[in-house]
């Protein structure tokens, strides 16, 4: 390359021509468009956008959130009702329609597993916001 930024070079002739020029004066060689200003770099696309903390977490201030509701509807109906209201949505409703099959599949003894474990969930999740940790929208327990 050569040193002078106002000279550049024919590629087909090697003739030295100034920047601002359209055409090689030698051979008549087109120039790309002439600039003055430097292009900016071309902004690296990573395809994902930026993540200021995930959509899926859940976390609240401290003492924000009281997690009784959520266990006492959990302890009179079910515990994805509970985890509705601790925040879990998706995970309340995937449980509910799990847990019918599941109880239905097992002609109703099925309800002695999904009714203690989800409660213990909604507790253990429930008092995790309530002291602020961060819970994942799928977590348990
Ligand atoms: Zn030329």
């Amino acid at each position: 390359m050569n040193g002078n930024p106002q000279i550049k070079q024919c590629p087909q002739c090697g003739n030295m021509d100034s920047v601002a020029a359209g055409f090689c004066s030698r051979c008549g060689q087109k120039y790309p468009p002439y600039s003055n200003t430097f292009l900016p770099p071309t902004p690296q696309t990573t395809g994902l956008p930026p993540r200021f903390g995930s959509p899926d977490t859940i976390q609240l201030p401290p003492g924000a959130y009281d997690p009784t509701l959520a266990i006492v509807l959990a302890v009179i109906f079910s515990g994805w009702i509970g985890m509705i209201i601790n925040k879990q949505q998706l995970k309340g409703v995937v449980v509910l329609v799990a847990g019918i099959f599941l109880i239905l599949a097992t002609g109703g003894l099925g309800v002695f597993v999904v009714y203690p474990l989800s409660l213990v969930d909604v507790i253990l999740i429930g008092n995790r916001l309530k002291r602020g940790e961060p819970v994942a929208q799928w977590q348990w327990f």
